[in-house]
């Protein structure tokens, strides 16, 4: 049997953001609040780590 070196596991990626730990946000302005374009926002589901956080506390 050949030993093998342990491979720590890949965190998850973020589905928001899939791991990049940026997604982009609509910018709205006025009071119709109009979407003028987007801009890339720190992802708030992983806080930018861009791992899926593992303990999510669920509503309820
Ligand atoms: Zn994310």
């Amino acid at each position: 049997m050949a030993t093998r070196k342990k491979t720590p596991p890949a965190p998850a990626a973020c589905e928001v953001c899939q791991g990049s730990g940026v997604v982009a946000v609509a910018v709205r302005v006025g009071r119709k609040r109009r979407t003028v374009g987007k801009q890339d926002g720190m992802c708030l589901t992983c806080f930018g780590s861009g791992e899926a956080t593992p303990t999510t506390p669920e509503r309820g």
